[in-house]
């Protein structure tokens, strides 16, 4: 499938989950199954050479899981806090209004292993740049990260680029 099939697959919903904001819903590319084998191809090839892939909580899981067992990669789950049951290190990061925080496992990484991001959405970029900093902070080396859809002009793609991070993403 083209790239603009796979965005004709994508659902924009006004405002939500407020006045003002144009949610894009991937859950209509989920549910369409050659549409999401090809996404998960796409994302997978951009990240191949990693040695382990890295997802946000939730829909980074979605992706990110799906990308991992594709290229029999060991999958790191990024998740929001109190949700692991193990010893966790966290990242507090900025979001529009108020403060988020992501956990992981340190011990799920080795020392320099090459690890890559997959997200649904790269917005402003804090989301993503949270999970690369904790990810360094577990002692992984972080200089990719792989998008279904960036939002250009919310800048997210050059923060993460600043911090050494490149971005590809499968639709703007
Ligand atoms: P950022 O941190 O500003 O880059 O926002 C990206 C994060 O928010 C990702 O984890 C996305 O899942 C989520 N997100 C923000 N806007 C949307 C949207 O329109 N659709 C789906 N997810 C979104």
């Amino acid at each position: 499938m083209t790239p603009e099939e796979l965005k004709a697959l994508i659902r924009t919903i006004p405002d939500f989950p407020k006045t003002g904001i144009q949610f894009r819903d991937i859950t209509t590319l989920l549910g369409h199954g050659p549409g999401f084998a090809a996404t998960v191809e796409w994302l997978a090839g951009e990240v191949e050479g990693a040695e382990a892939v890295a997802g946000m909580e939730a829909r980074g899981f979605i992706f990110g899981a799906a990308v991992a067992a594709r290229l029999c990669l060991p999958f790191l789950p990024i998740r929001k806090p109190g949700k692991l049951p193990c010893r966790v290190i966290g990242v507090d990061y900025e979001l529009e209004y108020g403060l988020d925080r992501l956990e992981m496992d340190p011990g799920s990484v080795a020392s320099g292993q090459r690890v890559a991001i997959v997200d649904d959405l790269l917005a402003t970029g804090g989301t993503a740049l949270a999970a690369a900093e904790l990810l360094r902070l577990a002692g992984a080396s972080v200089d990719r990260a792989a998008f279904v859809i960036d939002l250009p002009d919310l800048g997210g793609k050059d923060r993460l680029a600043h911090e050494g991070v490149v971005v590809r993403a499968l639709m703007q």
